[in-house]
């Protein structure tokens, strides 16, 4: 038998990442050394527990807490290591195994370790000051420090901290982790040209943007015929979720709410959330314009729920992967040249894995393991103009971690409504570049729609989620039954579309098939959030041009290292104040009305 060669590599192509850069050797005896080597580190640090007393000496407390950094980076290697490994193969039984061995280790380890931070949250204000060091030269431990004793009021004791980590592994993490491989391992059926194919949720859920409107109605109808079969267990799941949750945060920690739960590590004030939904669902009207628009210009008589995403012209185009990484990289370059340079360390270092495979986890995300590793990105590259977009998406919050990896692991990483502002922003950037290099009116309008498009699903669509939650936390908490949630689900969908819009009932299992709604509730608003944030600041690059850009790049280098308020305070920006977020609805409305005038 004869191996064939591999083809030498090219500079982009599509292909499986490199995960070398977080262990050498996938093999048990490189894991156990580093194991091992964590351990004698645990051990040493708990140790030094004694030591802890208020009236210490702050130079000790310091060097104990830059032991304490060090042991995170450890863990967040391996954690990273096991947790890549494990999205890009789902349905492999080393990789889970591996992946849940070493939670259990991890976790075990969080716990010996936890008395530090709860020890310090533990501390009066005044003992706390004395202990904390200086603004000058330890910015990031410093804010780290403050930051943790904002959660003060919610932490409880020791001994539940742990029991609750221990319940964890065994209880929340382990059926998100059923939901992730129920809904992985899902296949779907399809006729396409005249054959049957099995096709990957991914691959199914790229085709609700065919332009063919009988395909987009077979794929989500096929969609929502396999997810209905899983329907029962999957609502199961979540109603155990939220149960999970209320209990835990509500009752056991004292938030206020299901949500602010969120509110509070994202560190953004009630209010400003709520200001933020209301504003949104006052312009549900706007997009539903744009539905009845876009409507008239897809020649349908009728808008259906089916065609949201219908694209304008009927062109199927499809873009090599190639020439979208050429494409997002010019654009990068264009807006600054750091941009671009960080971009490429992504694909110089292999850290992009962008083929489709059975098994694979959908969807595409950016993964920061360490600040002086370069990020990781996955992606579903099927080209599609929308895959440009998520391609620019994720290298642009890869971007925002390199221009953060002077800070510690422990504030690098931006609080999650700000961790979209680079991203969303890189998404912009290209959506411009494409139409200022379009002089043929039929293609800008085809841009322009997409570009609408992506602004609904990032700011109405995920604020509609956020207040399906809102809404299901509170029946689950009364005994709701999985019915009683598709009558939610499609409720929250009439309310989102209007009247007009048709909506199939077999959108009522659209809620299952949503993995944050799931794993990370309420996240979806940071979506939101970033979208009109995004939308403000752009405007103000496009007012203020060259001057703009020191500005931002300050705000992003600032990774997590200071509080949200303050860096958009910085910026001129007050989230609690309506006309702020109603300020990103005028942009938005101002691409409908071009889109309007070109589009007769
Ligand atoms: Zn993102």
């Amino acid at each position: 038998m004869s191996v064939t060669p591999a083809p030498p590599a090219t500079a982009y192509e599509v292909r499986a990442w490199d995960l070398s850069d977080l262990l050498s050797a996938p093999d048990e005896e490189v894991i156990a050394r580093r194991l091992e080597d964590l351990a004698a580190d645990v051990e040493a640090f708990a140790g030094a527990r004694g030591e802890l007393r208020p009236d210490m000496d702050p130079q000790r407390f310091l060097a104990l807490l830059k032991q304490y950094e060090a042991l995170v980076e450890k863990m967040d290697v391996l954690d990273g290591y096991a947790s890549l490994r494990f999205a890009s193969d789902t349905q492999s039984t080393a990789a889970l195994s591996l992946r849940n061995r070493l939670q259990r280790v991890l976790t075990g380890h969080e716990n010996r370790i936890l008395f530090f931070r709860l020890w310090w949250k533990g501390l009066e204000d005044e003992q706390a000051e004395r202990l904390l060091p200086d603004a000058e030269r330890e910015p990031d431990l410093r804010h780290y420090l403050l930051d943790l004793r904002r959660t003060r009021p919610y932490t409880l004791d020791e001994r539940t901290e742990q029991v609750i980590n221990l319940k964890d592994m065994n209880g929340a993490s382990a059926i998100l982790t059923l939901y992730s491989m129920l809904t992985n391992r899902l296949t779907f059926e399809l006729e396409l040209e005249g054959e049957t194919r099995l096709l990957t949720d991914g691959e199914i859920r790229s085709l609700y943007f065919s332009p063919d409107p009988e395909i987009r109605r077979a794929s989500y109808l096929e969609s929502f015929r396999v997810y209905e079969q899983e329907s029962k267990i999957l609502a199961q799941i979540y109603a155990n979720r939220v149960r999970d949750w209320y209990t835990e945060h509500v009752e056991l920690r004292g938030f206020a709410s299901p949500i602010a739960v969120r509110n509070v590590a994202n560190d953004i004030p009630d209010r400003a959330v709520e200001v933020l939904l209301e504003v949104v669902k006052q312009n549900a009207p706007l997009f539903q314009d744009y539905f009845r628009l876009k409507s008239r210009l897809l020649g349908l008589d009728r808008l259906r729920r089916f065609d949201v995403y219908a694209p304008l012209a009927s062109s199927d185009r499809k873009i090599p992967f190639a020439d979208a990484v050429e494409a997002v990289l010019a654009t990068f370059r264009r807006f600054d040249p750091r941009f671009a340079e960080l971009a490429e360390r992504v694909f110089a270092r292999n850290h992009i894995d962008s083929e489709i495979r059975l098994g694979k986890k959908g969807g595409a995300f950016c993964s920061t393991i360490l600040p002086r590793l370069t990020p990781w990105v996955l992606i579903n590259y099927n080209q599609r103009v929308r895959d440009v977009a998520t391609l620019a998406h994720e290298l642009g919050h890869a971007v925002h971690s390199m221009l953060a990896s002077h800070h510690s692991v422990l504030t690098q990483h931006p609080s999650l409504p700000l961790a979209e502002t680079a991203s969303v922003f890189a998404e912009m950037l290209m959506t411009d570049r494409l139409l200022a290099d379009e002089s043929d009116p039929v293609a800008r309008r085809e841009l322009l729609a997409a570009a609408i498009d992506d602004v609904y699903a990032t700011i109405l669509r995920q604020t509609y989620f956020v207040l399906f939650e809102l809404d299901a936390h509170r029946a689950i908490l009364d005994d709701a039954s999985g019915e009683d949630l598709e009558r939610l689900y499609l409720q929250n969908l009439r309310q989102q579309f209007g009247d007009e819009m048709e909506i199939d009932p077999a959108f009522r299992f659209e809620w299952v098939s949503i993995p944050h709604i799931f794993q990370t509730p309420f996240y979806c608003y940071s979506y939101s959030f970033g979208q009109l944030l995004v939308l403000a600041l752009y405007r103000r690059y496009q007012q203020e041009g060259e001057a703009f850009k020191p500005r931002y790049l300050r705000l992003l280098s600032h990774g997590g290292a200071a509080r949200p308020e303050e860096l958009l305070g910085e910026m001129g920006i007050d989230v609690t104040d309506p006309a702020f977020w109603q300020s990103g609805f005028e942009v938005v409305r101002g691409m409908i009305d071009e889109l309007r005038s070109i589009g007769t």
